[in-house]
Formats: structure tokens, C-alpha cells, sequence
């Protein structure tokens, strides 16, 4: 039978024999039992292994790469706050870019802004994307009229992109890089182009000047992420930002029970009151479309951290 743990969150599949260099490069290892039983469905893409699983507690839990992705228990924590913070922090948001996030439930949670006209959802693999409309009961959302779908690199597609024309940006990617099984060497995994300098570039060219940029960025209890965290940050800054604040997220099927996102807006003053993101919520929740994570005070107070996390993010 196959366990799944949550150090499989960190590039860790737990059917390597290299749990040991893990633990060696990180000096981490948790883990956390989510399943003994054989997977429901298990393939490969072009680009990656897919599995779903089925848990007593947890639901069904999409797997890529022996990496989990989210569990049916408690991805609405993640995937709200990836989206809602950044979509309440612009005026109006109408044309949006999610990049990655090939299991659908960002896509669903930005649709319940009723300001959206346009999403374009870049994914590098339309298995992933099959899979999950197949198995996640969010997996409807790519028939709203609103999506346009798009199987290519998100780094690519991005590249290619008019100046100006997103309001927010969502990347929802998975792992930058994994763990050899049989030499244990470090190896770069797709996503890693979402990660660097050009690409970051583009995404604050081809925001709009109010535009808002929301990436998931680690768990703070790690501390090679802690300093990924302050990195991703510094990067967002220098590409042209004004802020880029690192907002909290409890979720107890990823490593350490918390991980995060960093929010970047390019011009904080264009941000709307906390009156009025309670107005805007308001009207989502008559729309019968409510949240179960996100409520408009996490809008402040996601981004109150323990002293010591900042400290060193902020450096002050
Ligand atoms: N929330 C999850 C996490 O952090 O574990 C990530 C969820 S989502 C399933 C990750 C998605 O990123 C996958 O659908 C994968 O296909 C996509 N992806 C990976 N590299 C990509 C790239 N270069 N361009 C676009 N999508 C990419």
C-alpha cells in the first residue's frame, strides 16, 4: 500500500530512498498520514504523474508527482486566500490571469467576483485539467463564458502578453524542483520558470497601474523557505512593485500546518477601504457564492505575523 505524507508537499515522494538527503539539505521531515489505499486513478501526462486518492479525512486528494496539491477537506483555505485578498485589493477588478492552478479551485473562487469579465487560466497540462473535471466538484468552472483556457507555459504565454492588460495576476504553481529517486540530486520541475527574474518582469509589465499580483510563497516554519520568502519578495519589489506583503494561511495538510502567499500591488493607495471590500463581500454572499475561509478582517489581518517571521521578512 502507498502512504502518502505530507513531506511529499516539499518534492519528497515518499517512495524515495532519498529521505535521508532531504532531511540532510533541509534538516526537516514531517509526516503526516493521509491514505493506505491504492490510488483511483494514476497516469502519466507529458509533463507529470498524475495520481488521485481517496482519504478517510481528507476527501479525495489530487497528487502530482508524488507532490499532494490540495485535499477536498481543506483546499478553500488556500485557494480563498490566494484569491480574495488579491481581488479585493484592486478597485475592480474586470480582466484577470490565473497561471497554473490545473485543479480549477482558484479559477472558481476569482469567478465569484461579480466586477470579472475576462479570466485567462494558463496551464502547462490539460491532463491535469481533465482529471479535475472529472473528480473536484469545482471542476466546472472552465464552462463559465468568462474563461478563456490556455494549455502552454504560463512564463511563455506571459511573455507574449499586451502591457497593461490584467487587473490581477493569480499563479497558483506547483513545486519549482524535486528529488531525484535514485541519485537524489536536486531537478528542475516546470514550474521553476514562474519563478525567475524575466518572468516576474512581465508580470508587472503586463498589469495594469493598479494591478495586483498574488503568488503562493511557503511556509514561514522552514527555514530555507523562510529565506525563499524574503527573496520572492525582494524580487517583487525590484521588478517594480511598491509593496509586497506576506499574508498567513492555516492548512493542515501541508507541511508545518501553514503556508503563504505573498500579495504585490503595484499602487497600494488604489486600494479600496475596508468599508468597501465588506460592501463587495456582501454582495458575493447575495449571490449565494460565500467563502468558508476568507471574511473581509483577514483582508487586515492575514498579514499580522509572529514577531520573529517579521522581523526577518521585513527586516525591521
Ligand atoms: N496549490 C498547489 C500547491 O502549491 O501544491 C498547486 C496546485 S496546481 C494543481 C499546480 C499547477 O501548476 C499544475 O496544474 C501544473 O500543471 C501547473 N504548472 C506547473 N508548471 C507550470 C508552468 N510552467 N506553466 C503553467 N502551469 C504550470
Amino acid at each position: 500500500a502507498l502512504t502518502i505524507s505530507n513531506a511529499s508537499s516539499y518534492g519528497l515522494n515518499t517512495k524515495s530512498k532519498h529521505v535521508g538527503e532531504y532531511i540532510a539539505e533541509t534538516g526537516f521531515y514531517q509526516s503526516l498520514t493521509l491514505t493506505d489505499e491504492e490510488p483511483i486513478l494514476e497516469k502519466r501526462s507529458e509533463f507529470q504523474d498524475i495520481q488521485v486518492m481517496n482519504s478517510v479525512y481528507y476527501g479525495k486528494v489530487l497528487i502530482l508527482d508524488g507532490v499532494i496539491q490540495l485535499t477536498e477537506k481543506d483546499a478553500d483555505s488556500y485557494n480563498e486566500m490566494m484569491v480574495h485578498p488579491a481581488m479585493m485589493a484592486h478597485p475592480k477588478p474586470k480582466r484577470v490571469l490565473v497561471i497554473g492552478g490545473g485543479d480549477g479551485y482558484v479559477l472558481s473562487e476569482v469567478l465569484k467576483h461579480p466586477e470579472v469579465e475576462h479570466v485567462d487560466h494558463v496551464d502547462l497540462d490539460g491532463e491535469v485539467i481533465q482529471v479535475c473535471r472529472d473528480h473536484f466538484s469545482w471542476g466546472n468552472a472552465w464552462e463559465d463564458p468568462r474563461v478563456k483556457l490556455h494549455i502552454a507555459d504560463g512564463a511563455a504565454f506571459i511573455a507574449n502578453a499586451t502591457d497593461s492588460s490584467y487587473d490581477v495576476i493569480i499563479q497558483d504553481s506547483s513545486d519549482p524542483y524535486t528529488w531525484d529517486d535514485e541519485t537524489g540530486e536536486k531537478i528542475d520541475l516546470p514550474s521553476k520558470t514562474l519563478y525567475s527574474d524575466a518572468h516576474f518582469t512581465n508580470i508587472s509589465r503586463v498589469l495594469g497601474e493598479k494591478g495586483v499580483f498574488s503568488f503562493q510563497a511557503e511556509t514561514f516554519n522552514i527555514e530555507s523557505d523562510l529565506e525563499g520568502i524574503v527573496e520572492w519578495r525582494q524580487r517583487a519589489l525590484d521588478v517594480g512593485f511598491s509593496d509586497a506583503n506576506y499574508g498567513t494561511i492555516s492548512i493542515s495538510s501541508y507541511p508545518t500546518g501553514q503556508i503563504g502567499f505573498l500579495l504585490c500591488r503595484k499602487n497600494p493607495v488604489s486600494s479600496p477601504s475596508i468599508e468597501l471590500v465588506k460592501k463587495r463581500f456582501d454582495q458575493i454572499v447575495k449571490l449565494g457564492k460565500e467563502t468558508t475561509y476568507y471574511h473581509p478582517t483577514l483582508q487586515q489581518t492575514a498579514f499580522a505575523l509572529p514577531l520573529w517571521v517579521h522581523r526577518r521578512i521585513y527586516k525591521s
